[in-house]
């Protein structure tokens, strides 16, 4: 066996691993003592409603127990009852849900249940950076096409797929589509005409489609947030991911979900029951409860799903006149926790972007350093081929307390008079 440093080298499919984009950004952070409108976490106070489910679940001696390993039953059951009539059908919550350790772990099932050495997956560029890491654990290959901005790059709408380079991304070896809608990072919600041509790219190459809309809740303007999965035909190859620590922005309690036809689902359900066996049963409890709570407010002024993206809208609004007043660019969302945002005249040259040097590193490592804000890079979204696509661009996410963005709002506007 081969020994590094006197103990055994680490597995060949870590070989691409480094230090994670979270840790190295989420670190510089908390050493500058930065206003952090980087990370994807909400920082707001945990509602009263969602605090009432966690007291009930505790009270309850089996919510402590481990529990199904496919699903909490009552969690299960709300799902297929919140999720049946957004995809016109009825959804059986013990063969076509699969519950997780968040939308990381379902993800990373459904790679591992699918993926062998050798299988390719197309994913939508830039893309959460986990796709990346999962498929590298599966010794499969990810191929990436760009998003790229057509008409006015100023809104994330217009950042649009090349239909030509987009079929010619699938092959023989193509077994996975990877989308993301509500898009992260460019914040994009794909149009239903959209994902009919994706959906039938798929069916013409047989693939399955991995579809992420743990952003699903937060939709701007008259945009629509439209399922893949529900569209026709398209059941029968979907996995469809959510997360409630997006759904109710409680990042920590790390509960996720895929949908999907049972003999995908239960492919899902044999990777989590070795791996985790279960995600808590106490929080699948409380977000069971959560949802039901939802339901009997909704389209009330107390429901929390009108709330969120009405108060996350506000909040980009808010960034968005901030970076403006300075001469930056946002990309206007159509939903999602981000934006992202043209640093161009902050005054870096860009002459030499071909050559692969990412601006936006630079520009988040010296925002964080000397202004004390945080935000994060595009650019570490892409493969090696495109990242200079981003080198201009960084993020910012707008779920945020009223106090980090009146902050960080303040921080943009002291830009201009450096
Ligand atoms: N997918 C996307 C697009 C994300 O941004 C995130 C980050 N939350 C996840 C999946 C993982 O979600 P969770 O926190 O539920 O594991
Ligand atoms: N999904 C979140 C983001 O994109 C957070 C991911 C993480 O912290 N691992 O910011």
């Amino acid at each position: 066996m081969k020994l590094e440093n006197g103990v055994p080298a680490p597995a060949n499919r870590l070989k691409n691993f480094g230090v994670n984009l979270w840790a190295e950004f989420s670190s510089l952070a908390k050493e500058h003592k930065a206003t952090n409108i980087g990370q994807g976490f909400p920082d707001f106070v945990v509602p009263d409603f969602l605090q009432e489910e966690v007291r009930k679940a505790v009270a309850i001696p089996s919510a402590n127990w481990y529990t199904r390993a496919q699903g909490h039953p009552r969690l299960v059951k709300e799902l297929a009852a919140e999720f049946s009539p957004l995809f016109n059908r009825s959804i059986d919550p013990m063969s076509e849900i699969v519950t997780g350790v968040g939308a990381y772990e379902v993800i990373y099932a459904a790679i591992t249940a699918f993926i062998n050495e050798g299988d390719e997956a197309v994913v939508i560029e830039p893309h959460f950076d986990c796709y990346a890491g999962d498929m590298d654990l599966s010794g499969g290959k990810l191929v990436r096409v760009p998003l790229r901005p057509t008409g006015d790059a100023k809104y994330a709408k217009n950042w649009t797929l090349d239909r030509e380079e987009f079929e010619a991304a699938f092959s023989e070896r193509t077994k996975m589509l990877i989308t993301t809608t509500p898009h992260n990072p460019i914040g994009k919600i794909f149009t239903k005409e959209e994902l009919e041509y994706i959906g039938s790219v798929c069916k013409k190459h047989n693939v399955i489609i991995l579809s992420d809309e743990v952003y699903e809740r937060v939709v701007f303007d008259d945009n629509e947030h439209v399922r893949i999965a529900s569209l026709p035909g398209m059941w029968e190859r979907c996995l469809t991911v959510g997360s409630a620590g997006k759904t109710f922005s409680v990042t920590g309690w790390k509960i996720g979900w895929a949908l999907g036809p049972a003999n995908l689902i239960s492919q899902l359900q044999h990777v989590s029951s070795c791996s985790t066996f279960t995600a808590p049963t106490l929080l699948q409890e409380a977000v069971a409860g959560a949802f039901e709570y939802e339901r009997s407010v909704a389209h009330t002024d107390d429901a929390y799903f009108k709330w969120l993206p009405a108060k996350l809208q506000q909040n980009c609004q808010m960034l968005s006149d901030a970076f403006s007043e300075i001469g930056c660019v946002p990309v206007w969302p159509d939903g999602g926790y981000f934006m992202i945002v043209d640093t161009a005249n902050m005054g870096w040259d860009f002459s030499d972007l071909k050559t692969g040097r990412c601006y936006d590193v630079d520009c988040v490592k010296w925002l964080t350093r000397e202004f004390k804000l945080a935000t994060i890079p595009i650019s570490v979204f892409y493969g090696n081929k495109n990242r200079h696509l981003a080198a201009k661009y960084i993020r910012v996410c707008c779920a945020k307390s009223d106090e980090t963005i009146v902050r960080a709002c303040q921080i943009i506007r002291s830009l201009k008079k450096q």
